[in-house]
Order: structure tokens, then sequence, then C-alpha cells
């Protein structure tokens, strides 16, 4: 029994150190993905259902590493908060969204409304509103075009800072959703505090919205109900099929996005499904 328990030591210490090895290789590359240009922005179509088009798209970030190969958002993206390095990446985000509105405009797309994630630490970073100032006077960017998305987690860290930033955004003309509504440990009471323009439902109701025996079909009538009252647009998320999308007009949804409507794509294809009237 030693013998073997030793045998167990030394495999777990070797998983580890691997395990080790791969997050300093993953942290070492990261550091250097923003000056080598290795980051790139892929788009997912949201469609409304009142104008029965794409409307908008939500901007998600790429990383594509010579090394690493594709590495998802989720694996770096938390990195990138831990070292600071989100406010640098977060700002060319916001400026490369800006730049690729301001093209899409130029080619006669002039209402296409763009959303970006931006993360706590951006969000209550001292520059971030003078940042976001400068690029809109860069790029000229109309702030109407741009919806900020924010989680509710992320905010309640510092409620009176996070409430006034985006009270500057409004301000500015930029517009404001409130992501994955719904999961955590949601307040209804932060629909209250929060200047917000668009609800998005986090996926997992969408997903059991037929399956698990009516509760999710009525949380989702409910959310409904509630944004209608207070004047906010729905966005429902991970909409994969028809039969998902039929119930969630019903239920007078405003918007959805997910992989039945496309998944994120690059630029030059997420622009082919505006105005594209076989899409449904
Ligand atoms: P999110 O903001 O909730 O983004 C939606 C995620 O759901 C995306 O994953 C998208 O590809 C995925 N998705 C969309 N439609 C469907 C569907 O029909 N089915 C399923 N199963 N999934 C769908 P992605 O791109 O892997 O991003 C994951 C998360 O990483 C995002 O969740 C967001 O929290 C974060 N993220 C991505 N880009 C950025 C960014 O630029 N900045 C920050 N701060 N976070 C980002
Ligand atoms: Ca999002
Ligand atoms: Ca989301
Ligand atoms: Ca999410």
């Amino acid at each position: 029994a030693k013998k073997k328990g030793g045998h167990q030591f030394v495999y777990f210490t070797e998983q580890l150190a691997a395990l080790n090895e791969n997050q300093r290789l993953l942290v070492n590359n990261l550091n250097s993905a923003l000056e080598k240009g290795e980051f790139y922005l892929v788009y997912q179509p949201i469609y409304g259902f009142s104008s029965e088009s794409v409307v908008s798209f939500e901007t998600l970030l790429r990383w594509k590493s010579p090394i690493l190969g594709e590495v998802g958002p989720v694996k770096f993206i938390s990195l990138l908060e831990e070292n600071d390095s989100i406010i640098a990446v977060g700002r060319w985000l916001i400026r490369e969204v800006a730049l690729q509105v301001k093209h899409w405009e130029n080619e006669g797309y002039k209402d296409i409304v763009v959303t970006l994630n931006v993360s706590v630490k951006q969000l209550l970073h001292p520059n971030f509103l003078h940042d976001v100032c400068s690029i809109i006077r860069e790029t000229n960017v109309r702030p109407e075009m741009l919806v900020f998305e924010i989680t509710e987690s992320m905010v309640i860290q510092n409620i009176e800072l996070a409430t006034q930033t985006l009270l500057s955004l409004n301000d500015l003309g930029i517009q404001i959703a409130l992501d994955d509504f719904g999961t955590g440990y949601s307040s209804l009471s932060i629909l209250k505090m929060l200047p917000i323009q668009y609800l998005k439902v986090d996926r997992t109701f969408v997903k059991e919205v037929e399956s698990d025996g009516g509760v999710s079909h009525t949380i989702l009538k409910g959310i409904i109900d509630i944004a209608n009252g207070l004047q906010l647009k729905t966005v429902m998320e991970g909409v994969e099929t028809i039969e998902q999308l039929t119930l969630l007009k019903k239920m007078g949804a405003h918007r959805i996005q997910g992989y039945f409507i496309s998944k994120p794509v690059l630029p030059e294809i997420a622009i082919e499904f505006v105005h594209n009237d076989r899409l449904i």
C-alpha cells in the first residue's frame, strides 16, 4: 500500500507540474498577444422580431496563438483580468469595434448596433471613461451604435461607482445591456439600481424551455413581463432551434441570439446576415 501511495503521489505532482507548465505557457504567450496582433474579433448576429431582420451583433474576443493555436475566451479572459492586461486589451477592442462600425457605416449599413463585453476591472478603472471618450473622438463613431454588456455579479462589487460610470456612458449615448441575466445570485433590485436598456437572458433558460415541465417557460415569461414593464428590451441567448425561436417569439421576446441564426463569425461574413430575407 505504501508503494502504491508513493506512486500515486508522484503521478499527482507530475500532473500538477504539467498543469502549471501549461498555465505558464499560456500566460507567457498571452502577455505578448496584443502587441503581436494575435487577438481578433468575431461577431454574432442578433435577430429582432419586430423588424424580422438582424439588427445587431455581439463582439466576441478570439485569440489565435502561433504556438498554442486557438484558445477559448473562457480560458484566457480570466487570465487577462488577473494581471490587469484586460485594460489594454479592452481599450484595443473598443477601438476596433468603433472602427468596424464606421467601416460598415461607410458601406451603407448605417444602423447596425454592436455590443461588446466590458469586464469589471475595465469598467471601474479610473481612466475608462476618458479612454472611451477619446476613442469616440478619434474614430468619430456614433455612440448610439454601441452597447456595453456588463454582468451583474461584477457590478455588485462596487455598485456606486458602477452606476456612476454607466450613467456617464448613457450620457455619452452608449447603451447598456445586463448580460447573463438570471444566473448567479440574481437580485431583481439590480434592475432598480442600474441604468440599463437591454436584458440579455442567459441561455440556460432557453435550453430547457421545452424540457423542464414548464419551469423555464414560466420564468422566461416573467422576465419578459418585467422587462416590458421597465421598458427594457430582451435578448434571448443560446437559441439553437426553430422550436425555441417560435416559442420565444410567441412569448414576446424582442430579440434572439444563438446558433440557430449564426455562430460568431468574421465581420465580412457577419454583415451578410443584414437584410437577408431568406434567413428565417
Ligand atoms: P457571453 O458574453 O455570455 O457570450 C455568449 C457566449 O455564448 C459566446 O461564447 C457565444 O459563442 C456562445 N453562444 C452563442 N450562441 C450560442 C448557442 O446557440 N449555443 C451555445 N451553446 N453557445 C452559444 P464565447 O465566444 O466562447 O465567449 C464566452 C464568454 O467569454 C462570453 O460569454 C464572455 O463572458 C466572455 N467574453 C468573450 N469575449 C469577451 C470580451 O471581449 N471581453 C470580455 N470581458 N469577455 C468576453
Ligand atoms: Ca455577452
Ligand atoms: Ca451572455
Ligand atoms: Ca457568459
